[in-house]
């Protein structure tokens, strides 16, 4: 395949080493720069879950943290908010 013979040949060639370097980091950074943003994402998604656990666990809303204790079940097992609507399933 000649894309791998030009691979071989660049990587053992005589080119300094700190040239060889930076183009490396740089190619580095562009195969890595497009997962940024889905590693940003996983990161809040995270966040929102534990968030959304906390308001759960305190008998609350998430959305909009109205007092859900006191809201009869639906058959499903949901509480639903009369202040936005959302069902949520507590576990209390
Ligand atoms: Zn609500």
């Amino acid at each position: 395949m000649p894309g791998l013979n030009w691979a071989a040949r660049w990587l053992t060639s005589p080119l300094t080493i700190p040239g060889k370097q930076v183009i490396m980091l740089l190619v580095l950074m562009a195969l890595i720069w497009p997962l940024l943003p889905l590693l940003l994402r996983i990161q809040r998604w995270e966040e929102r879950k534990q968030l959304r656990t906390s308001y759960l666990a305190a008998g609350h809303c998430p959305s909009c943290d109205y007092d859900l204790s006191a809201q009869p079940k639906q058959p499903d097992g949901c509480s639903l908010c009369p202040e936005c609507g959302a069902a949520w399933k507590i576990s209390i």
